[in-house]
């Protein structure tokens, strides 16, 4: 494999912590770069601590699980990241959070249908938003 650029190295870490998601439905891995391109912090989707989920009901699950995005931002100091790499394309919650934090880059590598508010958003908030190829 070629030497992958700073997009494609954030969003190959997204994936390996997506594998640390239970939900049997949607595994989503978040990854985030400091302006440098070192990494600031990883995270994936999840019960919070102490909660236990019930997987099997879709609905139950949504309600509960923290996305990727957020578990990953916990980690970040004010404007301390630059680029949110995630495997699947943010929802509007997590580009609010993106845009509080300071992100500037956005890079994803699956859509999600049923936002598509994302795409506007991150146009309103001066994030660029990206879809990427891995491979
Ligand atoms: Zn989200």
């Amino acid at each position: 494999m070629s030497r992958p650029n700073w997009e494609q190295y954030a969003l190959m870490i997204a994936k390996v912590a997506s594998a640390r998601s239970e939900d049997p439905y949607q595994k989503v891995g978040a990854c985030v770069l400091r302006k440098d391109y070192s990494v600031a912090s990883v995270g994936y989707n999840g019960a919070p601590p102490k909660i236990e989920i019930n997987w099997s009901n879709r609905d139950e699950r949504r309600a509960r699980v923290i996305h990727a995005e957020a578990n990953a931002f916990r980690y970040l100091k004010p404007q301390e990241g630059y680029l949110l790499a995630s495997t699947l394309l943010p929802c509007r919650s997590c580009i609010q959070l993106a845009a509080s934090y300071g992100i500037e880059k956005i890079v994803y590598i699956e859509e999600y249908e049923q936002d598509d508010i994302a795409h506007n958003l991150c146009a309103e908030f001066d994030i660029k938003l990206t879809k990427i190829e891995l491979d």
